[in-house]
């Protein structure tokens, strides 16, 4: 094993900086004027990294990601609504199954993991059935890290009078989400992708006005965003336990995406990592498999060497020896393993990791190029 702690070359929880680990060093009294102070000022600095004016509020929720999303469909999408999933991947899906499991109609718009939905297509179907109320769509489709297009979609959903709800899981931070412009319902995240803090909290940016409206819908108790903003509107505190070390380590991560330009400086450095990751590993014969131009610059697929040698598992397990967590692919078409651009990683990292992708394959008796 390496000295250091492996670098998480995955979509999260991502490697974390050590003023972020350092700040979880200290316990807070969930109910205390410093912890409140710090939620408050998490909350209005998650606001303004959506680009949301002040119709809209960022109510944090306790738990991973799906949790948040949960919290969202439940709250927004009204018991008599109908929401239109579209869905390329894996979250696409999981939303929808959480819809069925939620109680709450919807269709699904399917398209293959490497194609997005056609806006056009989108319209389509909202003009087709008026009884769809929500629209809910991935940006970020991690599965693949194929990019989703938010804005035509936005425009169109907006135009037509509905309500678009945005997983932006694994792009918050990263690549820009113009909340208020694109009229978005309500934008979901959590803590610990792009914004490079840790696990345990998500959050839902919604309208103050939505939320008012949606008291009362929820499916669930513990999920219930609309209850989770009125109380904390009151009070200043969360209706049960906070994660407080998680929001005291994100409050710090968030001190470093201003310090590093906030989300076009990130993205810029993800991109840098992109391109490191994916010209490195191309030259070793190894091509991702979405096509650039669709391509996030979060989180990379790539095709596993078409070899007799070659097996994730043994992959995985030397390059971890290396110092570096891969994550397997999540495609449901080819043999795949994917590479995260995101936490704290830099171009230099990426090309340690294609050193040491070039070595595993040597070590496994996978042919390869060489490198130039
Ligand atoms: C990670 C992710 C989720 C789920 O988050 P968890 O923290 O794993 O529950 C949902 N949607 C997208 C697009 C994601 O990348």
């Amino acid at each position: 094993m390496t000295a250091r702690d492996p670098y998480l070359l995955t979509p999260g929880p991502a490697t974390t900086s050590p003023e972020t680990k350092a700040a979880m060093l200290r316990d807070w009294g969930s109910w205390d004027g410093d912890f409140k102070a710090i939620t408050a000022r998490v909350r209005a600095r998650l606001l303004a990294v959506a680009e949301a004016d002040d119709s809209y509020t960022c109510v944090p929720i306790q738990g991973s990601g799906t949790f948040a999303v949960e919290a969202a469909l439940g709250t927004l999408v009204p018991r008599t609504g109908r929401a239109l999933v579209l869905a390329n991947g894996a979250y696409g899906k999981r939303a929808a199954e959480t819809l069925a499991r939620i109680g709450r109609e919807y269709d699904l718009y399917t398209t293959d993991e490497s194609t997005p939905p056609d806006p056009v297509e989108v319209d389509r179907i909202l003009i087709s059935d008026p009884s769809i109320s929500h629209v809910l769509l991935v940006h970020c489709e991690t599965t693949s890290g194929i990019l989703n297009p938010l804005e035509p979609i936005a425009r169109i959903v907006s135009a037509r009078g509905r309500a678009l709800i945005l997983d932006a899981m694994s792009t918050f931070g990263a690549l820009p989400i113009p909340t208020a412009t694109l009229d978005l319902c309500a934008v979901i995240a959590s803590a610990n992708k792009c914004l490079e803090g840790v696990p345990g909290v998500g959050f839902v940016i919604a309208r103050k006005s939505d939320l008012k409206a949606a008291l009362g819908n929820a499916h669930s108790l513990s999920l219930d965003v609309a209850d989770q903003w009125a109380y904390m509107e009151k009070t200043g505190q969360w209706r049960y336990t906070p994660p407080t070390h998680v929001i005291a380590a994100l409050d710090t991560a968030l001190d470093q995406h201003a310090a590093e330009g906030g989300t076009p400086g990130r993205g810029a450095r993800y991109s840098a990592n992109h391109r490191a990751i994916v010209d490195g590993l191309r030259g070793l014969g190894i091509e991702p498999l979405i096509p650039d131009a669709l391509q996030s610059p979060i989180i990379v697929t790539f095709r596993c060497p078409d070899d007799p040698n070659f097996a994730f598992q043994p992959f995985y397990d030397r390059l971890k020896a290396e110092g570096f967590i891969i994550y397997p692919g999540k495609m449901t078409a080819a043999e795949t393993f994917r590479i995260g651009c995101l936490g704290v990683l830099t171009p230099q990292i990426m090309g340690d990791v294609v050193s040491a992708v070039a070595r595993v394959l040597d070590d496994l008796g996978v042919a390869h190029r060489r490198a130039a």
